[in-house]
C-alpha cells in the first residue's frame, strides 16, 4: 500500500473503535490500520474489570463519577475533560452494545454493576472477567464488514514523517517495517492517528504484554509532539506473584470490590492504616501500602484472601481468574493468593486537546498513548477503556469534518527502502532490555534524588544501540522497540526530575 487517507497505528479499543466510527461516517475514505503483531495482541484484549459508566441514575449520578475521578487524579485532572468524558459515556456504551458487545446482567435483566477502588458506587459494566476480550472480538468482527478499512498485521511503524508548511509542522506519512516481507517501506497519508497503547514493558514487573513498549510516545516525541505527565505511571496493587513472570497475570480490582481482603504474612488486614476505605482506596494508596508492608516484612509479596466469599458466586464472576490460579496450583476458595504491585498504566502521554489533536497538524493520539487530562496523577479504575472510546469519537468527529481540506504531500523518493529487516534476533537486546527494566523498577521504587546515573546509563545504552545499527546496517524489530523504550524511559526520568525540582522550589 503506497497511500491511504487515514493511517491508524494500533489495533486496541482506541484504534479499532475510531476506525469503525470514521469508516461508517465517511465510506468514501480509505483507512488503513497498521499493527505490529496480530490484531488482537493489545492491552485491550487483557482488560478484565470493565468500563465505568453511570447507568443507574437512582443511586449513582454523573456528579459522583466526576467527583471520584477528580479525587483519584489528585488535583491534576482537567475538570472540563472529566465532565465531557463522563457525560458522553452512556452514548459510547450504547455504540459498543450496538456492535454486539455484551455486558453481564442480573436475573431481573438489570446491569450487573461491579465496584472498584475509588468508586463511590457500583458502576462498572463488565463481561465476566474478560471484558477486554469481549470488546476486542466484536470490534474486529465489525471491522471485517467495513470495506474501506484495511488491517495490516505485522506492520511495525518506525516513525511518522513531518513537513513544515506555513510555519507549522504537519504529518505527511509514516515509515514502517513490513515484518512479513521483511522490508522497510513508506506510506503517504493525509492524517495519522496514534493508538499505540502503553509502555509497561519498560518495567521488570508489569501486567502489559510484550507489545507495550511505548512506541507511540517515542514516535510522537521524535516528531516534536508535546509529551506530558509521564512521571505518573500507575502501579496495580494486585498482580498475581509468580517468579520471573512477564507479563504478570492480573487479579482484577473487581475481586476486591466483590469483598476480597488484602492480608499480610500474619493474615492481618493492613490497608486501613493508610486509608479508611481499606482495600477499596484508589490504586496509588493501596499499592503504596502493600509496598511498605513488603519492605517491612522482607517478603516478596502479600496476599489476597478470598476464602470467606461465596465461591459459586465468585466463580460466576471471575471464571478466568479462578481458572488461571488453578493452573498454578492455587484455589481461591481455600488458598491465599500471593500478590504484588506492578506497572500497569501510563497516566501521561502525548498531549492532546478535546478533539484528540496533538500540536502537530494532522497527527492525532487516542487511547492509552495520549494524555487528555482525564486521569491526573492516578487513573480511576475502569476509566481508560471509556477514555479510549470518547476520544476515538472526538477524533472521528473532527477528522470526518476537516479531512477534505487536506491533500497528500508530494511523493517521498530520497531514501532507498528495500533494506531487509531482521527478525527479533539477538540475545544482546534481551540482556539490555532486562537491565533497563530492572533499572526503571528500582528507580520507581526508590525515586532517588540523584537522576544523573540513570540518565547517563540510558544515554550509553542508546549510543550502544545506535552503534549496533551502524555496524550491522540492519534494522530489527528489537532494535526499534528497544530504542523506543530508551526514549520513553528517558522522558519518564526527566519528567520525574522536573517534578522533584518543582517540589523543592515550592517549599
Ligand atoms: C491486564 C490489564 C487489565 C486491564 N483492565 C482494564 C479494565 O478493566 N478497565 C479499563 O478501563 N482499563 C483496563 N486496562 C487498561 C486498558 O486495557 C488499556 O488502557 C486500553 O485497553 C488501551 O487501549 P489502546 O487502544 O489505547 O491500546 P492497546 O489496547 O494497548 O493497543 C495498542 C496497539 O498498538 C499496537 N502498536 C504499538 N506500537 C506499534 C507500532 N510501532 N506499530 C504498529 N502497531 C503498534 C499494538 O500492537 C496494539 O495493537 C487494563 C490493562 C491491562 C494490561
Amino acid at each position: 500500500m503506497k497511500k491511504t487517507d487515514i493511517l491508524i497505528i494500533g489495533s486496541g479499543i482506541a484504534g479499532l473503535f475510531f476506525a469503525i466510527k470514521i469508516a461508517k461516517k465517511r465510506p468514501d475514505l480509505s483507512i488503513a490500520i497498521m499493527t505490529k503483531d496480530k490484531v488482537k495482541n493489545s492491552n485491550t484484549q487483557l482488560a478484565q474489570g470493565g468500563i465505568a459508566v453511570v447507568t443507574d441514575c437512582i443511586k449513582d449520578s454523573f456528579e459522583q463519577h466526576i467527583a471520584d475521578t477528580l479525587q483519584s487524579g489528585g488535583g491534576l485532572c482537567d475538570e472540563e475533560i472529566v465532565k465531557m468524558v463522563i457525560h458522553q459515556a452512556p452514548e459510547r456504551l450504547k455504540e459498543l452494545i450496538d456492535i454486539g458487545v455484551s455486558f453481564d446482567k442480573n436475573k431481573s435483566g438489570i446491569w450487573n454493576l461491579g465496584l472498584e477502588g475509588g468508586h463511590s458506587q457500583h458502576r462498572i459494566l463488565h463481561h465476566k472477567d474478560i471484558s477486554g476480550a469481549e470488546i476486542e472480538k466484536n470490534l474486529i468482527e465489525t471491522i471485517k464488514q467495513l470495506s474501506n478499512i484495511t488491517v495490516l498485521e505485522d506492520h511495525l511503524v518506525i516513525d511518522v514523517d513531518t513537513k513544515k508548511s506555513n510555519g507549522k509542522m504537519r504529518c505527511t506519512g509514516a515509515f514502517y517495517c513490513d515484518k512479513i516481507n521483511k522490508k522497510v517501506k513508506y506510506i503517504r497519508t493525509k492524517t495519522v492517528v496514534l493508538s499505540t497503547g502503553g509502555c509497561g514493558q519498560i518495567f521488570k514487573n508489569t501486567t502489559n504484554p510484550e507489545i507495550a513498549t511505548g512506541d507511540g510516545i517515542a514516535i510522537a516525541s521524535r516528531a516534536g509532539a508535546v509529551i506530558k505527565d509521564m512521571q505518573y505511571i500507575q502501579f496495580h496493587p494486585t498482580a498475581l506473584y509468580e517468579e520471573d513472570k512477564n507479563p504478570f497475570f492480573l487479579i482484577s480490582e473487581a475481586v476486591r470490590g466483590f469483598g476480597a481482603h488484602i492480608v499480610n504474612e500474619n493474615q492481618k488486614r493492613f490497608i486501613f492504616k493508610d486509608d479508611i476505605r481499606g482495600e477499596l482506596a484508589t490504586r496509588d494508596i493501596v499499592s503504596q501500602a502493600i509496598s511498605k508492608e513488603i519492605e517491612t516484612s522482607g517478603k516478596q509479596y502479600v496476599y489476597l484472601d478470598c476464602r470467606h466469599l461465596d465461591f459459586a458466586e465468585f466463580y460466576r464472576h471471575f471464571p478466568s481468574i479462578t481458572d488461571y490460579c488453578k493452573t498454578i496450583g492455587l484455589h481461591p476458595e481455600r488458598d491465599l493468593i500471593p500478590i504484588v504491585p506492578v506497572a500497569h498504566y501510563q497516566c501521561g502521554g502525548i498531549s492532546v486537546n478535546k478533539k484528540s489533536q496533538t500540536n502537530i497538524k494532522n497527527l492525532y493520539a487516542i487511547g492509552e498513548c495520549s494524555r487528555t487530562g482525564l486521569h491526573g496523577k492516578n487513573r480511576l479504575a475502569s476509566n481508560s477503556l471509556l477514555e479510549a472510546l470518547v476520544f476515538a469519537h472526538q477524533a472521528s468527529d473532527h477528522i470526518g469534518r476537516t479531512i477534505d481540506d487536506l491533500s497528500f504531500s508530494s511523493k517521498k523518493s530520497l531514501l532507498k527502502f528495500d533494506e531487509p529487516l531482521m527478525d527479533r534476533d539477538s540475545n544482546y537486546f534481551v540482556e539490555l532490555k532486562k537491565e533497563l527494566q530492572t533499572m526503571m523498577t528500582f528507580f520507581f521504587a526508590n525515586k532517588d534524588s540523584d537522576f544523573a546515573p540513570i540518565l547517563n546509563r540510558i544515554e550509553s545504552m542508546k549510543m550502544a544501540t545506535v552503534g549496533l545499527l551502524f555496524k550491522k546496517q540492519k534494522i530489527t524489530t528489537q532494535l526499534i522497540e528497544f530504542t523506543n523504550m530508551l526514549t520513553v524511559a528517558k522522558i519518564i526520568v526527566e519528567q520525574n526530575k522536573t517534578e522533584a525540582l518543582k517540589n523543592v522550589t515550592s517549599y
